[in-house]
């Protein structure tokens, strides 16, 4: 089989998905599974379709096309604010898109008044995280301006937290947007639609509390408010909760597996040898060296292993290498790795779990092969169809 490959194992990302969409459904939170680290991969998309998502939820347009053209029809949640110069598009292909500029709604507006079709807006606020939002004392003017606009409709509003700063969900920020929520519900609940699954009347359908990162609070046991929706990539994909990077119970943490072949294995010094500059990636090698290689001396060894795998690939510090073994260093297109009592040969091929910045660039790199596992009762279910 070809090297290096990622295994993708349907059945266990399929179990994951459901896992959480049920203990999420008996707190009142529905799930957008997100596919972005997966580029929008239709099997995927499947998989966590049958396991009961409510949408999906993609940051790229190019992804979301990819959806569509594999004739996907469950609903698609644009998660990144559109670009102006994309509203054609992303009315084209999303149903829902999460938004913080006047200008894009307007053109989002324009856009849909062209193609005929209504587009549905998520209004990010800012809690605290300082990446995309609307302050929130700026959040009611806008609701006033965009009611107006033609072929839009106000859906929802959300929140994105613990991803450029770190900042936890919480019982404070969680309520902040419920508060929001209900004062928005109060002004203008009776230009809004139905409530869902809901006799309270008119407003806002979602109130979308967060990412992975919320699903700590979302499952202690805390008033969730009005919280009901939250979109799930990570957790879905990896089984750990980006918080802490802590394994979620009852989730499988080894869906993706990448594996990388042997070009070279060879017993040599643990330490280089020479006048020491940068490495190729700009770093100063932290351990000591020695100028002059001497054969006699005594110096520790180690079985150094080469595999045909690099930092063009994936994040070789997120990289998680079988027991026994290290990764001592990565290159453009080398990954070396002290195989310890093992000798491994030329040809072996070694198995990695990956983190999320490890996955979402060995997704993109066009190196890297990917196979699909569907177990025998999933093969049944044609991928693209629904
Ligand atoms: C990436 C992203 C998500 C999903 O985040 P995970 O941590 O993978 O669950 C949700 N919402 C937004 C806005 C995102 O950009």
């Amino acid at each position: 089989m070809t090297a290096p490959r990622l295994e993708i194992d349907l059945e266990k990302i399929h179990h994951n998905a459901r896992t959480l969409v049920n203990r999420l459904r008996g707190r009142g939170i529905s799930v957008t599974g997100v596919t972005k680290a997966v580029l929008g991969a239709p099997e995927i998309a499947a998989a966590l379709i049958r396991a009961g998502v409510w949408a999906l939820g993609d940051s790229r347009i190019e992804n979301i096309r990819t959806l569509r053209e594999a004739r996907i029809t469950a609903p698609i949640m644009l998660i990144r604010s559109p670009m102006l110069s994309q509203v054609e598009q992303v009315v084209a292909q999303a149903d829902i898109s999460v938004n913080t500029e006047l200008d894009v709604v307007r053109g989002l507006s324009h856009a849909a008044l062209a193609a005929r079709r209504t587009h549905g807006i998520v209004l990010m606020v800012e809690l605290g995280d300082l990446r995309e939002g609307i302050m929130p004392g700026d959040l009611e003017p806008f609701v006033q301006a965009i009611l107006d606009f033609p072929n839009i409709a106000l859906r929802g509003i959300g929140t994105n937290l613990a991803c450029r700063s770190g900042v936890a969900p919480d019982a404070r920020n969680m309520a902040e947007l419920s508060a929001l929520a209900d004062s928005i519900d109060a002004t203008f609940g009776h230009r809004l639609r139905p409530r869902l699954g809901s006799s309270a009347g008119f407003g806002l359908e979602i109130v979308s509390g967060g990412n992975s990162a919320n699903l700590e609070w979302a499952l202690s046991g805390a008033d969730t408010g009005r919280i009901n929706h939250l979109r799930l990539g990570e957790a879905i994909l990896l089984g750990c909760e980006p918080l802490h990077r802590r394994p979620i119970d009852g989730l499988y943490t080894d869906a993706f597996t990448l594996i990388a072949e042997v070009i070279e294995t060879k017993v040599k010094p643990s330490e280089p040898w020479g006048d020491i500059g940068q490495t190729a990636f700009g770093e100063m090698p932290p351990r000591a060296t020695n100028r002059i290689f001497d054969p006699t001396a005594e110096r520790p060894r180690t079985t150094q292993t080469i595999l045909a795998l690099g930092r063009q690939d994936t994040d070789a510090d997120g990289l998680l290498p079988p027991a026994g073994m290290d990764i001592l260093g990565a290159s453009s297109d080398h990954l070396i790795v002290d195989s310890g009592c093992l000798r491994l040969s030329v040809g072996a091929e070694i198995r990695f779990q990956l983190n999320y910045s490890a996955l979402v660039r060995a997704m993109t790199s066009p190196f890297i092969a990917q196979v699909m596992k569907a177990a025998s009762s999933l093969t049944r279910v044609p991928a693209l169809t629904y």
